[in-house]
Protein backbone atom coordinates (compact mmCIF):
# COMPACT_ATOMS: atom_id res chain seq x y z
CA UNK A 1 0.00 0.00 0.00
CA UNK A 2 2.29 3.03 -1.51
CA UNK A 3 2.06 6.33 -1.78
CA UNK A 4 3.70 9.57 -2.99
CA UNK A 5 4.13 11.96 -0.98
CA UNK A 6 3.24 15.71 -1.96
CA UNK A 7 0.79 14.24 -4.86
CA UNK A 8 -3.04 13.88 -3.96
CA UNK A 9 -4.80 10.74 -4.87
CA UNK A 10 -1.40 8.31 -5.30
CA UNK A 11 -2.50 5.27 -3.09
CA UNK A 12 -1.64 2.42 -5.04
CA UNK A 13 -1.58 -1.22 -4.32
CA UNK A 14 1.86 -3.02 -5.56
CA UNK A 15 4.40 -5.47 -5.48
CA UNK A 16 7.57 -3.99 -4.08
CA UNK A 17 10.53 -6.57 -3.43
CA UNK A 18 9.96 -8.63 -0.81
CA UNK A 19 11.31 -7.48 2.70
CA UNK A 20 14.94 -9.74 4.66
CA UNK A 21 15.68 -9.02 7.95
CA UNK A 22 19.04 -7.59 9.16
CA UNK A 23 20.52 -9.35 11.90
CA UNK A 24 18.78 -7.61 14.84
CA UNK A 25 15.35 -7.44 13.42
CA UNK A 26 12.27 -10.06 13.12
CA UNK A 27 9.74 -11.00 9.64
CA UNK A 28 6.38 -10.45 10.28
CA UNK A 29 3.29 -11.30 8.10
CA UNK A 30 1.10 -8.27 8.41
CA UNK A 31 -2.40 -9.18 9.27
CA UNK A 32 -4.08 -5.71 9.47
CA UNK A 33 -3.36 -2.01 9.06
CA UNK A 34 -5.48 0.70 11.44
CA UNK A 35 -6.18 3.92 8.82
CA UNK A 36 -5.99 7.31 10.64
CA UNK A 37 -6.56 10.90 9.43
CA UNK A 38 -2.68 10.77 9.32
CA UNK A 39 -2.54 8.52 6.82
CA UNK A 40 -5.65 10.44 4.71
CA UNK A 41 -3.70 13.57 4.82
CA UNK A 42 -0.54 11.48 3.29
CA UNK A 43 -2.95 9.66 0.77
CA UNK A 44 -3.87 13.63 -0.21
CA UNK A 45 -0.67 14.92 -0.27
CA UNK A 46 -0.37 17.17 2.52
CA UNK A 47 1.81 15.25 4.40
CA UNK A 48 4.28 12.55 4.38
CA UNK A 49 8.05 11.95 3.22
CA UNK A 50 9.14 9.64 1.12
CA UNK A 51 12.44 7.47 2.04
CA UNK A 52 15.51 9.42 0.80
CA UNK A 53 15.61 8.38 -3.14
CA UNK A 54 12.72 7.30 -3.42
CA UNK A 55 9.40 8.49 -4.74
CA UNK A 56 7.37 5.86 -2.92
CA UNK A 57 6.62 5.61 0.34
CA UNK A 58 4.75 2.03 1.53
CA UNK A 59 1.34 3.86 3.88
CA UNK A 60 0.31 2.46 7.32
CA UNK A 61 1.87 3.10 11.06
CA UNK A 62 -0.99 1.62 13.12
CA UNK A 63 0.35 -2.04 12.42
CA UNK A 64 -0.32 -5.29 13.46
CA UNK A 65 0.93 -8.59 12.74
CA UNK A 66 2.08 -12.23 13.36
CA UNK A 67 6.04 -13.05 13.82
CA UNK A 68 7.23 -15.46 10.72
CA UNK A 69 10.88 -15.76 12.23
CA UNK A 70 13.21 -13.82 15.05
CA UNK A 71 16.32 -13.95 16.06
CA UNK A 72 17.20 -16.62 18.80
CA UNK A 73 17.18 -15.05 22.04
CA UNK A 74 15.21 -11.89 20.81
CA UNK A 75 12.58 -12.72 23.39
CA UNK A 76 10.03 -13.29 20.38
CA UNK A 77 9.23 -16.78 18.70
CA UNK A 78 7.38 -17.49 15.67
CA UNK A 79 3.35 -17.16 15.83
CA UNK A 80 3.71 -14.01 18.50
CA UNK A 81 1.34 -11.35 17.85
CA UNK A 82 2.99 -8.07 17.22
CA UNK A 83 3.16 -4.45 16.46
CA UNK A 84 6.30 -2.24 15.06
CA UNK A 85 6.24 1.05 16.95
CA UNK A 86 6.45 4.00 14.42
CA UNK A 87 9.12 6.48 15.23
CA UNK A 88 12.89 6.16 15.29
CA UNK A 89 15.18 8.40 16.98
CA UNK A 90 16.82 11.32 15.60
CA UNK A 91 20.48 10.75 14.34
CA UNK A 92 22.31 13.35 16.28
CA UNK A 93 20.58 11.97 18.91
CA UNK A 94 19.19 15.12 21.13
CA UNK A 95 18.70 14.49 24.48
CA UNK A 96 15.69 13.30 24.52
CA UNK A 97 15.90 10.73 21.95
CA UNK A 98 19.43 9.63 23.86
CA UNK A 99 17.32 9.15 26.95
CA UNK A 100 14.78 6.91 25.11
CA UNK A 101 12.29 9.82 24.85
CA UNK A 102 12.14 9.94 21.16
CA UNK A 103 8.50 11.59 21.35
CA UNK A 104 9.95 14.04 22.85
CA UNK A 105 12.53 14.75 20.01
CA UNK A 106 13.71 18.72 20.31
CA UNK A 107 15.24 18.86 16.55
CA UNK A 108 12.76 17.26 14.26
CA UNK A 109 14.88 14.91 12.79
CA UNK A 110 13.27 11.91 13.45
CA UNK A 111 11.38 9.11 11.30
CA UNK A 112 8.69 7.65 11.17
CA UNK A 113 7.14 4.43 9.70
CA UNK A 114 4.67 5.05 6.98
CA UNK A 115 4.85 8.90 7.51
CA UNK A 116 8.20 10.57 7.50
CA UNK A 117 11.29 8.46 5.38
CA UNK A 118 10.82 4.91 6.61
CA UNK A 119 8.40 2.44 5.24
CA UNK A 120 5.44 1.84 6.98
CA UNK A 121 3.79 -1.49 7.83
CA UNK A 122 1.04 -1.70 5.15
CA UNK A 123 2.32 -4.84 3.09
CA UNK A 124 1.57 -8.29 3.39
CA UNK A 125 5.02 -8.86 5.20
CA UNK A 126 7.24 -6.42 7.06
CA UNK A 127 10.27 -6.43 9.06
CA UNK A 128 11.24 -4.66 12.14
CA UNK A 129 14.17 -4.12 15.01
CA UNK A 130 13.50 -6.30 18.21
CA UNK A 131 13.79 -3.37 20.50
CA UNK A 132 11.24 -1.75 17.99
CA UNK A 133 8.73 -4.57 18.50
CA UNK A 134 5.96 -4.72 21.09
CA UNK A 135 4.00 -8.09 22.01
CA UNK A 136 0.22 -8.30 21.92
CA UNK A 137 -2.04 -10.37 24.18
CA UNK A 138 -2.54 -13.33 21.53
CA UNK A 139 -6.17 -12.82 22.40
CA UNK A 140 -6.11 -9.61 20.65
CA UNK A 141 -6.04 -10.61 16.98
CA UNK A 142 -8.83 -8.86 16.13
CA UNK A 143 -7.94 -5.53 17.81
CA UNK A 144 -4.70 -5.70 17.90
CA UNK A 145 -4.04 -2.66 15.55
CA UNK A 146 -5.45 -0.29 18.00
CA UNK A 147 -2.62 -0.57 19.62
CA UNK A 148 -1.03 2.48 17.91
CA UNK A 149 -3.39 4.88 18.69
CA UNK A 150 -4.32 3.54 22.37
CA UNK A 151 -0.39 4.19 22.66
CA UNK A 152 -1.14 7.67 21.85
CA UNK A 153 -3.35 8.10 24.97
CA UNK A 154 -1.51 6.14 27.39
CA UNK A 155 0.78 9.04 26.94
CA UNK A 156 -1.69 11.80 26.82
CA UNK A 157 -2.49 9.73 30.64
CA UNK A 158 0.79 10.47 31.58
CA UNK A 159 1.39 13.64 30.74
CA UNK A 160 -1.91 13.90 32.49
CA UNK A 161 -0.27 12.48 35.62
CA UNK A 162 2.88 14.29 35.49
CA UNK A 163 1.41 17.55 35.05
CA UNK A 164 -1.04 16.73 37.79
CA UNK A 165 1.76 15.83 40.14
CA UNK A 166 3.12 19.13 40.17
CA UNK A 167 0.99 19.69 43.44
CA UNK A 168 -1.68 17.68 45.12
CA UNK A 169 -3.75 15.65 42.95
CA UNK A 170 -6.92 14.12 42.87
CA UNK A 171 -8.72 14.17 39.97
CA UNK A 172 -12.20 12.47 40.07
CA UNK A 173 -14.22 13.83 36.74
CA UNK A 174 -12.75 13.86 33.23
CA UNK A 175 -14.42 15.18 30.39
CA UNK A 176 -13.23 13.79 26.83
CA UNK A 177 -13.79 15.79 23.35
CA UNK A 178 -14.29 13.88 20.47
CA UNK A 179 -15.44 10.60 20.45
CA UNK A 180 -13.19 9.42 17.49
CA UNK A 181 -10.69 5.89 18.04
CA UNK A 182 -8.19 8.40 20.34
CA UNK A 183 -11.69 10.18 22.00
CA UNK A 184 -13.04 6.21 22.79
CA UNK A 185 -9.52 4.94 23.53
CA UNK A 186 -9.08 8.16 25.76
CA UNK A 187 -12.09 7.62 27.48
CA UNK A 188 -11.11 3.76 28.39
CA UNK A 189 -8.48 4.62 29.35
CA UNK A 190 -10.25 7.21 32.12
CA UNK A 191 -12.43 4.74 33.19
CA UNK A 192 -9.84 2.01 34.24
CA UNK A 193 -8.36 4.39 36.35
CA UNK A 194 -11.86 4.68 37.96
CA UNK A 195 -12.57 8.17 36.90
CA UNK A 196 -16.28 9.63 36.22
CA UNK A 197 -16.28 9.80 32.79
CA UNK A 198 -17.55 12.12 30.08
CA UNK A 199 -17.24 12.16 26.62
CA UNK A 200 -18.77 14.54 23.97
CA UNK A 201 -19.25 14.75 20.12
CA UNK A 202 -21.36 16.50 17.59
CA UNK A 203 -23.12 13.66 16.61
CA UNK A 204 -26.30 12.22 18.22
CA UNK A 205 -26.93 8.89 16.32
CA UNK A 206 -24.28 6.10 15.02
CA UNK A 207 -22.43 3.78 17.21
CA UNK A 208 -20.68 6.51 19.05
CA UNK A 209 -23.34 7.10 22.53
CA UNK A 210 -24.13 3.48 22.79
CA UNK A 211 -19.50 2.79 22.30
CA UNK A 212 -19.60 5.43 25.31
CA UNK A 213 -22.35 3.80 27.29
CA UNK A 214 -21.39 0.64 26.90
CA UNK A 215 -17.84 1.94 28.47
CA UNK A 216 -19.64 3.23 31.84
CA UNK A 217 -19.20 6.75 30.57
CA UNK A 218 -21.37 9.34 30.11
CA UNK A 219 -21.96 10.72 26.24
CA UNK A 220 -22.76 14.38 25.88
CA UNK A 221 -24.08 16.23 22.80
CA UNK A 222 -24.10 19.68 23.64
CA UNK A 223 -22.17 22.39 23.52
CA UNK A 224 -18.86 22.73 25.26
CA UNK A 225 -19.39 25.87 27.06
CA UNK A 226 -22.22 24.31 28.61
CA UNK A 227 -21.21 20.45 29.00
CA UNK A 228 -18.06 21.83 30.93
CA UNK A 229 -19.55 24.49 33.03
CA UNK A 230 -22.15 21.71 34.00
CA UNK A 231 -19.30 19.46 34.73
CA UNK A 232 -16.26 21.49 35.90
CA UNK A 233 -13.53 18.33 34.53
CA UNK A 234 -10.67 18.16 36.91
CA UNK A 235 -9.10 16.83 33.12
CA UNK A 236 -9.92 17.49 29.70
CA UNK A 237 -8.59 15.13 27.12
CA UNK A 238 -9.05 17.10 24.07
CA UNK A 239 -9.22 14.93 20.63
CA UNK A 240 -11.03 17.09 18.12
CA UNK A 241 -8.52 19.70 17.53
CA UNK A 242 -11.55 21.92 16.82
CA UNK A 243 -10.42 25.63 17.76
CA UNK A 244 -14.38 26.40 19.99
CA UNK A 245 -13.41 23.17 21.45
CA UNK A 246 -10.02 23.66 22.48
CA UNK A 247 -10.93 27.07 24.19
CA UNK A 248 -14.10 26.10 25.41
CA UNK A 249 -12.12 23.26 27.22
CA UNK A 250 -9.50 25.59 28.69
CA UNK A 251 -11.81 27.83 29.52
CA UNK A 252 -13.94 25.26 31.44
CA UNK A 253 -11.96 23.05 34.12
CA UNK A 254 -12.73 22.96 37.65
CA UNK A 255 -10.17 24.62 39.94
CA UNK A 256 -6.04 23.26 39.10
CA UNK A 257 -7.61 21.86 36.07
CA UNK A 258 -5.20 19.91 33.10
CA UNK A 259 -6.29 20.13 29.85
CA UNK A 260 -4.43 17.76 27.33
CA UNK A 261 -4.24 18.58 23.73
CA UNK A 262 -4.02 15.52 21.25
CA UNK A 263 -5.83 17.01 18.23
CA UNK A 264 -4.32 18.62 15.35
CA UNK A 265 -5.92 21.49 14.11
CA UNK A 266 -5.88 23.13 10.22
CA UNK A 267 -4.33 26.19 10.00
CA UNK A 268 -6.52 29.41 8.46
CA UNK A 269 -9.19 29.30 10.76
CA UNK A 270 -10.19 32.10 12.69
CA UNK A 271 -11.42 32.02 15.89
CA UNK A 272 -12.39 35.51 17.96
CA UNK A 273 -11.63 34.67 21.72
CA UNK A 274 -11.77 36.72 24.80
CA UNK A 275 -7.24 36.43 25.67
CA UNK A 276 -7.90 38.61 29.05
CA UNK A 277 -10.55 35.73 30.27
CA UNK A 278 -8.62 32.42 28.96
CA UNK A 279 -5.77 34.06 31.39
CA UNK A 280 -7.67 34.69 33.94
CA UNK A 281 -8.98 31.25 34.45
CA UNK A 282 -5.36 30.18 34.03
CA UNK A 283 -3.98 32.12 36.21
CA UNK A 284 -6.55 32.55 39.24
CA UNK A 285 -7.04 28.65 39.02
CA UNK A 286 -3.68 27.24 38.93
CA UNK A 287 -5.00 25.61 35.22
CA UNK A 288 -2.44 23.67 33.18
CA UNK A 289 -2.51 22.96 29.03
CA UNK A 290 -0.25 20.68 27.90
CA UNK A 291 -0.18 19.40 24.14
CA UNK A 292 0.88 15.41 23.54
CA UNK A 293 1.65 13.56 20.57
CA UNK A 294 3.50 10.91 19.37
CA UNK A 295 4.70 7.65 21.96
CA UNK A 296 7.61 5.92 23.31
CA UNK A 297 8.31 2.48 24.41
CA UNK A 298 7.07 3.19 27.85
CA UNK A 299 3.63 4.18 26.52
CA UNK A 300 3.60 0.93 23.93
CA UNK A 301 3.78 -1.01 26.87
CA UNK A 302 1.40 1.13 29.17
CA UNK A 303 -1.12 0.54 26.07
CA UNK A 304 -0.81 -2.99 25.83
CA UNK A 305 -1.35 -3.37 29.48
CA UNK A 306 -4.71 -1.18 28.48
CA UNK A 307 -5.84 -3.20 25.72
CA UNK A 308 -4.96 -6.72 27.86
CA UNK A 309 -7.79 -5.33 30.47
CA UNK A 310 -10.44 -4.05 28.00
CA UNK A 311 -13.67 -5.51 27.07
CA UNK A 312 -12.62 -7.60 23.86
CA UNK A 313 -16.23 -7.46 22.36
CA UNK A 314 -16.14 -3.21 23.24
CA UNK A 315 -12.67 -3.03 21.57
CA UNK A 316 -14.10 -5.01 18.46
CA UNK A 317 -16.82 -1.68 18.24
CA UNK A 318 -14.71 0.05 17.54
CA UNK A 319 -13.37 -1.13 14.01
CA UNK A 320 -16.82 -0.06 12.03
CA UNK A 321 -14.86 -1.35 8.76
CA UNK A 322 -12.60 -3.65 7.52
CA UNK A 323 -11.71 -3.49 3.87
CA UNK A 324 -8.75 -6.21 2.01
CA UNK A 325 -5.79 -4.53 1.21
CA UNK A 326 -7.16 -4.80 -2.63
CA UNK A 327 -9.67 -2.42 -1.91
CA UNK A 328 -7.55 -0.37 0.83
CA UNK A 329 -8.65 2.71 -1.61
CA UNK A 330 -12.26 2.48 -0.16
CA UNK A 331 -10.56 2.85 3.76
CA UNK A 332 -9.23 5.79 2.75
CA UNK A 333 -13.27 7.19 1.98
CA UNK A 334 -14.50 8.48 5.14
CA UNK A 335 -18.16 6.92 5.83
CA UNK A 336 -21.03 7.89 8.00
CA UNK A 337 -20.66 5.79 11.15
CA UNK A 338 -17.16 5.18 10.52
CA UNK A 339 -15.09 5.10 13.86
CA UNK A 340 -11.98 3.27 12.91
CA UNK A 341 -11.44 1.58 9.79
CA UNK A 342 -8.68 -1.19 8.97
CA UNK A 343 -7.36 -2.71 6.25
CA UNK A 344 -6.39 -6.05 6.71
CA UNK A 345 -3.34 -7.84 5.08
CA UNK A 346 -3.72 -11.55 5.36
CA UNK A 347 -6.76 -12.59 2.58
ZN1 LIG B 1 -2.61 6.99 13.12
ZN1 LIG C 1 15.64 13.81 18.86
Amino acid sequence: MTVKPSASDSLRIEDVPDPVPAAHEMLVNGLAIGVCGTDREIAGGEYGYAPPGRDRLVLGHESLGRVQSAPADSGFNAGDLVVGVVRRPDPVPCGACARGEFDMCRNGRYTERGIKEIDGYGSEQWCVEIDYAVRVDPALEDVGMLMEPTTIVAKAWEQVRRVGERAYFEPQRVLVTGAGPIGLLAALLSVQQGFETHVLDRVTDGPKPGIVEALGATYHHDDIDAVAEKLQPDVVLEATGAGPVVFGAIAGTGSYGIVCLTGVSPAGRHLRIDAGAVNRELVLENDAVVGSVNANLRHYRQAADALARADRDWLARLITRRVPLQHAEQAFAAQRDDVKVVVTLDA
